[in-house]
Formats: C-alpha cells, sequence, structure tokens
C-alpha cells in the first residue's frame, strides 16, 4: 500500500513533468483531489499534506462529509464534478465554490435562482458532452452559446468548459477540441483529464484536472 502523502508527491511530480513539458507554469492547473466514496479519515492526510482543492460527484455525500472539514479548514475549495438535478441547486450553491457539470437550460435558470436566494455565487463550468454519447452528461456543442447567453442572463459566472471524453480511446483530439471551443467562446479555463489522462490534458491546456484513483487508489 503507497500512502496517501506519497501518492500526492507523485501526482505533482508528474504535473510538473507534464507542464515543462508544454511549456507551462506548474501553477496554471490546478489539482482537484476527487474524493467520492472516500471517507473523512482516508481524506484527512491529504488535507495535512496541503491539498486543498477537492471534488464529490454527489451533493448529498458531500454534504455529509465537508461541513465538518472545511470548519476546522476554511481555505478548502469544493468541486461538484458529478451531474446535479435541478431541485438539488440550491444545496449546491450553498456548499460548492466551483460547479463543473453545468449542462442544459433547465440547470442554468434554476442554479441562477439559487444564487439569488443562498447569496452565493459560485463559479461554474460548462459541461460539454464532446464525444455526442448517449449516455454521458454534457451539452450537445451547439448548445455552447445558447446556455453561455442564457447564464449571462440569469447571473451565472460561466469561466470555462468541462469535458470527459469517452472511454478507451485516445482522448488527447478530445482535449484539443474542448480547448477550441473554449477560445472560440471566449473562455479561458478548460477541466479535463483524470488519473487515465492527466498528462495529456496539461500538455493540451487543462487549467483544472479532476484526480481520484491515483490519490486514493480504486473505489471497490
Ligand atoms: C470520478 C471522477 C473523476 C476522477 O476519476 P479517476 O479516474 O478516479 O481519477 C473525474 N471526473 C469526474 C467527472 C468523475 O466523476
Amino acid at each position: 500500500m503507497i500512502d496517501p502523502e506519497t501518492r500526492l508527491a507523485l501526482v505533482h511530480a508528474a504535473i510538473a513533468k507534464a507542464s515543462k513539458r508544454a511549456g507551462r507554469p506548474t501553477d496554471a492547473t490546478t489539482l482537484i483531489a476527487v474524493s467520492k466514496t472516500k471517507t473523512v479519515e482516508e481524506i484527512s492526510p491529504l488535507i495535512a499534506a496541503g491539498q486543498r482543492d477537492f471534488g464529490e460527484n454527489r451533493v448529498q455525500e458531500a454534504q455529509s462529509k465537508w461541513p465538518a472539514l472545511i470548519a476546522v479548514t476554511p481555505d478548502i475549495r469544493l468541486h461538484l464534478v458529478g451531474q446535479l438535478q435541478s431541485n438539488k441547486a440550491e444545496d449546491a450553491v450553498a456548499l460548492f465554490d466551483v460547479i463543473h457539470s453545468v449542462d442544459r437550460a433547465s440547470l442554468v435558470n434554476a442554479l441562477g435562482k439559487a444564487q439569488d436566494k443562498v447569496g452565493r455565487r459560485p463559479s461554474c463550468f460548462l459541461q460539454v458532452n464532446i464525444g455526442d454519447e448517449d449516455q454521458k452528461g454534457g451539452c450537445a456543442i451547439a448548445d455552447i452559446a445558447p446556455l453561455l447567453s442564457r447564464s449571462g442572463a440569469v447571473g451565472l459566472n460561466i469561466i470555462g468548459l468541462m469535458t470527459v471524453p469517452p472511454a478507451d480511446i485516445e482522448p488527447a483530439p478530445y482535449f484539443a477540441l474542448l480547448g477550441k471551443l473554449a477560445r472560440d467562446h471566449g473562455l479561458d479555463q478548460l477541466s479535463m483529464g483524470m488519473s487515465g489522462d492527466y498528462e495529456t490534458a496539461i500538455m493540451l491546456g487543462a487549467t483544472h484536472i479532476r484526480v481520484g484513483t491515483a490519490l486514493f487508489g480504486g473505489r471497490g
């Protein structure tokens, strides 16, 4: 068993190496430790080692784990990386600093309302279904412009694009496409890259990588 501090150091080293090869500063990429299914006991050593950005994919699970941890370490930033139901928008706005899974007009509207009610304004990514897969979350490429315009109308702060590329094929073309789509729409943040492909994502301009397994081990 490799301990969590060692895993974190190995991921930091890989980020530094990929950044150097890409000619980008190491701190241009935010490492989000995706802690879904992991317990407070498994998460705490990473906080102690200095990790501050964490990702969860379910609002309810995050509510059960994070408020107590954030009370002790207030500079933790919490990222929602999983699909969000509109009826959970208020809870999400109240807890998360960044929401990576905005992908439809009904959710944009719900988040806009939730922000006004809760009095918080998380940064958001539009999630794009880059491989046009039936089962996947994310909007169609053609929906990016209308969703950005709707977001502007309700005051949602969209800072970039997020994607999960199709499994088991080379992700680089999809990462490159997401970068082009972001530039075309005047957005400069890219949430892309997971344990298996974050170095490739960094080469192609990722500003946020979402890493679970490489930091915490498998999810059983
Ligand atoms: C679980 C998850 C991750 C982390 O995946 P790993 O392969 O364990 O690094 C990243 N992004 C999203 C959207 C996820 O659901």
